[in-house]
């Protein structure tokens, strides 16, 4: 089971590279109902059994994170929340709060998705502020970041995963990024069926690793989870995985059929 490492002696993954643990995590988006929440998380959990060698999770949407907690509690699989406000508690209308997600049963939230960047326009400084109120409420962090198309074919992949890292990693010491995992999304790939290559995630992802350990901390970098995001599917879930500084995938569609997230789980095991 997925937790704090303040809860627990190790947190989701050994500390050295050829130890780094997979780690799958289902983004639910906007979508199921009470009831389909209920029997995705029901068919996550049968499928996954008493796997442990691979770490998984499921992020439904706010309304039914209580419902699905229900479900995982005493499993192998984690509760996440796709979103929180920086704040803890106060008059922001409409907001969910880091403790609020704490007390009723998650594990982990993610920060700065591609969605919220671009419809919700989320600066990488408010996606700091994030960072820091989650780590506090002892939630794990998934940090995503990535680049658009016009940038990639720009060569900018490198400059914007760079900024990003920068702003949304700033006073993240290697203590607090023990507690975070990072998920490289490239826009292009989300929701497009177009998956990055495995060089390509390769590629991004050593260079993430890099300048993680420049602003945190070589040794914390290392240990780091970096996810791959982007129509990840049962299909190509392997070829993906077996790049050596890819640690597991962020999956969205592919997320909201047991059978499609299970065998993309089943393809992190090595
Ligand atoms: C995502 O939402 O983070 C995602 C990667 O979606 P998809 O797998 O559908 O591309």
């Amino acid at each position: 089971m997925l937790r704090h490492p303040d809860e627990m002696s190790g947190g989701i993954g050994p500390r050295n590279l050829s130890m780094r643990k997979k780690f799958i995590a289902g983004n639910w988006k906007m979508n199921t109902s009470s009831i389909s929440a209920e029997m995705l998380a029901s068919g996550v959990v049968k499928g996954l059994g008493s796997e442990t060698r691979v770490d998984v999770a499921v992020c439904p949407p706010f309304p039914f994170l209580a419902r699905v907690a229900q479900v995982v509690k005493g499993t192998h699989v984690a509760l996440g929340a796709q979103n929180c406000y920086p704040k803890d508690e106060g008059a922001f209308t409409g907001e969910v709060s880091p403790p609020m997600l704490v007390d009723i049963g998650c594990q982990l939230v993610f920060v700065g998705h591609s969605e919220r960047r671009q419809i919700f326009k989320e600066t990488d400084a408010f996606i700091n502020n994030k960072v820091h109120a989650a780590l506090k409420a002892k939630l794990k962090v998934i940090l995503c970041i990535g680049e658009t198309l016009d940038e990639r074919k720009a060569n900018l992949t490198e400059t914007v995963l760079d900024t990003q890292l920068t702003g949304s990693l700033a006073n993240i010491t290697s203590a607090l990024l023990k507690n975070m995992v990072l998920a490289y999304e490239p826009v292009w790939a989300i929701g497009t069926g177009v998956n990055a290559t495995p060089l390509q995630a390769q590629d991004a992802h050593a260079f993430v690793r890099n300048r993680v350990g420049q602003l945190c901390g070589e040794s914390a970098a290392q240990s780091l989870i970096i996810q791959y995001g982007g129509s990840v599917k049962p299909d190509n879930a392997a070829d993906l995985l077996c790049q050596p500084d890819v640690d597991g995938a962020l999956v969205g569609g592919a997320s909201l059929r047991p059978e499609d997230f299970l065998g993309i789980v089943r393809a992190g095991i090595r």
